[in-house]
């Protein structure tokens, strides 16, 4: 699809499984080296040998400086630098307000958006020397657009993300760096399948499409911030989301049939 993507290198972060993983094997596909980060080892390396010889796995918590800079320096040795970030890893745990507590405040703030600019910051001088880096970051609709009870801590992390990425595009154009982010709706992942088939349902009924996403839907986006084809856009967002988002009320998709 892209012609350009060919040979280049790229971190993704969260890939054991779900959308990341959907992301992995989509660039994979697209004859990118490709450095597939969780904090489970077995588990990355099973992923990276899906992708292919091109592909590593690396045991990583993104929620650290020193998980960071494993991945980087893994990514460096592989392949000798970085060209994309898809900075993926997420979380998405319920708790509402007056049972949250600051540990699970705290643990969603640093899992989805403090690895951000921590896995950001330890990309930053391989995606310098790229010449066209490129920072893709999975958000949601949830939080930028929409809320869900018992997301409060995860609705500001998501938001929070395209607050870092707008000022982080800003900065980082001089290099020639492009940050954008995906919005996903709801995509059925394995981290979707524990929120268990009643939400799943409701969900599903309440997208005009009448079906939740499939990871590859959330790649296909990824992959076109990350070409090169993709150059002149920066800081911004691509929902995908069948529409989710798009009904102003219950009786417009009542009045769907
Ligand atoms: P998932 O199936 O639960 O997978 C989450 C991935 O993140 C796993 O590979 C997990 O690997 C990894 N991870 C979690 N914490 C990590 C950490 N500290 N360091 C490194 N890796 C970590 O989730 P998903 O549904 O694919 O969601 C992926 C991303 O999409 C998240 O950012 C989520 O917020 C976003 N999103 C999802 C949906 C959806 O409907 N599914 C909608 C909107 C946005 P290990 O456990 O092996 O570390």
């Amino acid at each position: 699809m892209f012609a350009s993507l060919g040979g280049k290198t790229v971190i993704v972060t969260g890939a054991s499984r779900g959308i990341g993983k959907g992301i992995a094997l989509r660039f994979a596909e697209a004859g990118l080296n490709v450095v597939v980060v969780s904090r489970r080892l077995d588990e990355a390396q099973a992923v990276a040998a899906l992708c292919g010889p091109k592909a590593i796995g690396v045991a990583a918590d993104v929620a650290t400086t020193a998980g960071c800079a494993a991945m980087v320096a893994a990514a460096v040795e592989a392949f000798g630098g970085i060209d994309i970030l898809c900075a993926n890893a997420g979380i998405f745990p319920s708790a509402t307000l007056g049972t949250m507590t600051e540990a699970d405040f705290d643990t969603v703030i640093d899992t989805n958006l403090k690895s951000l600019f921590l896995s950001v910051s330890a990309c930053l001088q391989e995606l310098k020397k790229s010449g066209a880096g490129r920072i893709v970051i999975t958000s949601s609709i949830t939080g930028p657009i929409t809320g869900y009870p018992g997301w409060s801590h995860y609705g500001a992390s998501k938001a929070g993300q395209l607050g870092f990425m707008r000022t982080a595009a800003i900065e980082l154009a001089p290099k020639k760096i492009t940050v954008n982010a995906v919005m996903p709706g709801n995509i059925m992942t394995e981290g979707m399948e524990g929120m268990g088939p009643d939400y799943i349902a409701a969900a599903a009924a309440s997208i005009p499409q009448k079906a939740l996403g499939v990871v590859a839907d959330i790649a296909n986006a990824a992959l076109f911030f990350a070409s090169g084809e993709a150059g002149y856009i920066t800081g911004q967002t691509l929902v995908v989301d069948g529409g989710q988002v798009l009904p102003e009320s219950p009786a417009a998709m009542e009045a769907m049939g």
